[in-house]
């Protein structure tokens, strides 16, 4: 099993959310959205402690992310950072587990469009973190989030994509 990382957007930091048991990883850009003094503080501890990393994302991951906005009719209002910060996401998937920390109403959605997991800082305790799977409307049949088809192999009704606790 690949390790888990968490992605901090800067609703992550703000909210406290840097977690000791695993790895954390941000961008240069969410960093740049830290003014609080107190966030600045958390976030100058945890980088000198190396419990939080920087990286960016890889074009790749970039364009990724550009191709799911578009597709989703440009309805995702992201900024800049958002998007490097979803791109990271992509980009660690090689390698880890990466669960995004992020508040951001328009960033879960367009990490639901992707099929990356996430939870949300303040809201929920440290276990809740979602994932997706296919399920058929007729049969009932679980299929992995990426099987490709819109049909069930088995009785070929409408499969749906259902939001599940991991
Ligand atoms: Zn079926």
């Amino acid at each position: 099993m690949k390790e888990k990382v968490y992605v901090l957007d800067a609703s992550g930091i703000i909210g406290g959310f840097i977690s000791s048991k695993n790895r954390n990883v941000t961008t240069n850009g969410v960093i740049s959205e830290i003014k609080d003094f107190k966030s600045q503080m958390t976030l100058e501890s945890a980088l000198r402690e190396k419990k939080l990393i920087i990286k960016e994302p890889d074009s790749d991951s970039l364009d990724q992310v550009q191709t799911a906005i578009k597709n989703s009719g440009d309805i995702l209002r992201l900024s800049e950072v958002d998007k490097q910060l979803v791109a990271l996401a992509i980009t660690l998937k090689s390698g880890f587990n990466p669960v995004v920390v992020t508040d951001d109403y328009s960033i879960q959605n367009i990490l639901e469009i992707l099929q990356i997991p996430y939870r949300s800082v303040l809201t929920e305790g440290i276990n809740e973190v979602y994932g997706w799977i296919k399920i058929c409307r007729g049969c009932r049949k679980k299929y992995s989030p990426s099987y490709p088809a819109d049909e069930c192999e088995i009785c070929g009704s409408t499969v749906y994509r259902k939001r599940i606790k991991k």
